[in-house]
């Protein structure tokens, strides 16, 4: 174990998902870019194997000694708050990936502050995710890449967390670049930078927070991913990733309505993202608005997974001037997405938030996020 003192800061960005929305774990692609919001890691590390979390975002610590996780994950890790299963599951899924001696690394204070709103599907998670797997990557010397950093992350929020993520949030927090957007293709975890362009066209894109939190969010999740898993199934093929628009007539007499709904939503929404990285790179960001439209038609009348609050937000935003609309993230409330002209910033703020007020719903939080850079050191 080495004495010297290391201290040192490192930062992940929160993420909004341009387009691809429950393609993740149907081994298909997906479209994100990380935001200006970011999670960052002040690092010191102690010279007695423990590592010790703290965030502005919880008053409760929790310190464990780094030889310990591999007996608290998974199995007894309500041992410790639950949002310190993050970044203690990033330290336990670290160890595992690299098979390193724990009594050859130092023991770490990590203490965390963040301006990622929590649990608005900007991905907080995968920003403390990314932060700490950056740090401790650093300063245990692993020499992962990014990419693997990503699935130490999202191994964290499957195994230690227990929350039945994609790797979407790691990968677009952990390799993004600024203006650009992530490409990537889930089944290879290969990706492509897709210059946005939005500032050159004079565009902004909008989140519309509605604030709504549906308590079956979870289990609406899973009977969707069953619902995928069943139509792969019936279709012959490992993943919806391996049929096509064209194998939709056959699915349909395979399947009941409401599964085929399903498919055909994933089906179309990967083409949709083939379709908005082909469009951005030939016609620009202006181009892309009926895909985002399309997009949340998808998810509100085949996967089922819009609410009215998301809806609202959608077409008053569209009758406001958007060049293109949609439901971001798992569903079951959220956010939104708008893509306007830099001028229509403030009308078509003021349109989303009149409608809600008119139909009795909670005051939405609207803001412009900016593609921005990927997990990095600061300091
Ligand atoms: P999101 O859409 O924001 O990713 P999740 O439910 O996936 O929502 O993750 C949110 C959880 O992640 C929080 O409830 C908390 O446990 C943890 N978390 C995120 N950011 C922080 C932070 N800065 N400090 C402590 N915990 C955090
Ligand atoms: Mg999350």
């Amino acid at each position: 174990m080495t004495d010297t003192p290391t201290a040192g800061t490192w930062s992940a960005p929160g993420r909004v998902n341009l387009i691809g929305e429950h393609t993740d774990y149907n081994d298909g692609f997906v479209l994100p870019f990380a935001i200006e919001f970011r999670t960052a890691v002040a690092l010191q590390t102690r010279t007695d194997g423990r590592i010790r979390v703290t965030s502005s975002f919880s008053s409760d610590a929790a310190e464990v000694a780094v030889s310990d996780l591999a007996a608290l994950f998974p199995d007894r890790r309500d041992e410790v708050p639950e949002w310190a299963r993050y970044p203690l599951g990033v330290a336990w899924a670290l160890l595992e990936a690299t098979g390193v001696d724990v009594a050859s690394v130092p023991g770490v204070d990590l203490s965390f502050s963040s301006d990622v709103p929590v649990g608005a599907g900007l991905s907080s998670s995968a920003a403390i995710e990314g932060a700490t797997a950056s740090a401790l990557n650093d300063v245990w010397g692993l020499g992962l890449d990014r990419v693997s950093l990503a699935k130490v992350g999202c191994r964290a929020e499957n195994e230690a967390v227990g929350a039945p993520t994609g790797i979407m949030d790691q990968m677009a927090s952990m390799l993004s670049r600024a203006d650009a957007a992530t490409f990537l293709d889930c089944r290879s975890l290969q990706t492509e930078s897709v210059d946005l362009g939005f500032a050159g066209a004079g565009l902004e894109l909008l989140v519309i927070d509605t604030k709504v939190t549906h308590a079956h969010s979870t289990g609406g999740y899973r009977e969707r991913r069953a619902s995928c898993e069943q139509g792969a199934a019936i279709m012959g093929v490992p993943a919806l990733r391996d049929i096509t628009v064209d194998d939709l007539t056959r699915a349909r007499e395979l399947m009941d309505d409401v599964t085929f709904r399903r498919v055909r939503h994933v089906v179309t929404e990967n083409q949709r993202v083939l379709d908005t990285v082909e469009t951005l790179r030939s016609a620009g960001p202006r181009a892309i608005g009926q895909l985002l439209d399309a997009s949340h038609a998808s998810m509100r009348d085949d996967f089922e997974i819009s609410v009215p609050e998301l809806d609202l937000a959608v077409d008053t935003a569209r009758a406001a001037g958007a060049i293109g609309a949609r439901m971001t993230g798992g569903g079951f409330g959220g956010a939104a997405i708008a893509l306007i002209d830099h001028s229509l910033v403030a009308s078509v703020t003021a349109a989303v938030e009149r409608a809600f007020a008119d139909a009795g719903y909670a005051t939405p939080h609207i803001f412009t996020v900016h593609p921005s850079e990927g997990a990095r050191r600061d300091a």
